[in-house]
């Protein structure tokens, strides 16, 4: 899963002189790695997909050894439980970590697996919705 490769953000990243545009090759979305969340966002997400917390919780978090602590699951192929298709069905309740890739935190070399480049060498920007649209979680899809 996740965007967090490893770890969660940390001081040893990039300085980003542009502002990068997210291509949405979900590639952040599949790699190993801890998507970190705090009780708050997991409610919204959890009020996002019209569930309680404690479903919320019980399906879709995990706790991970300190300091990192409560994180989204992961499929056995690494791959969000929020992934579905190429969309995130969580995308307007996404968690912070996420919304801040690349641009507020990255690790060395992320721009080899990351599509995201600056406005001024794309020629559009991807339609609205091309993640967390119409795709929705299905029972027991495929959560570790
Ligand atoms: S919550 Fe959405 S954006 Fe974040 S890693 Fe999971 S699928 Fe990707
Ligand atoms: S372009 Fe980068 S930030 Fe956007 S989905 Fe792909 S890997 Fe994630």
């Amino acid at each position: 899963m996740g965007i967090g490769y490893g770890f969660p953000p940390n001081e040893v990243f990039a300085k980003m002189t542009k502002e990068l545009i997210c291509q949405r090759c979900t590639a952040c979305c599949r790699w190993p790695g801890y998507v970190k969340i705090s009780q708050e966002e997991a409610d919204r997400m959890a009020e996002h997909l019209e569930i309680d917390r404690e479903e919320f919780m019980a399906k879709y978090t995990r706790l991970v050894y300190h300091p990192i602590g409560l994180c989204l699951r992961e499929r056995p192929d690494y791959t969000c439980v929020f992934l579905v298709g190429n969309e995130c069905v969580v995308h307007d309740a996404k968690p912070q970590q996420c919304r801040d890739f690349p641009n507020r935190w990255n690790f060395p070399g992320f721009e080899k697996v990351c599509m995201a480049r600056p406005a001024d060498e794309i020629e559009g920007r991807p339609a609205a919705g091309a993640t967390g649209g119409p795709a929705e979680l299905e029972a027991g899809d495929g959560v570790e």
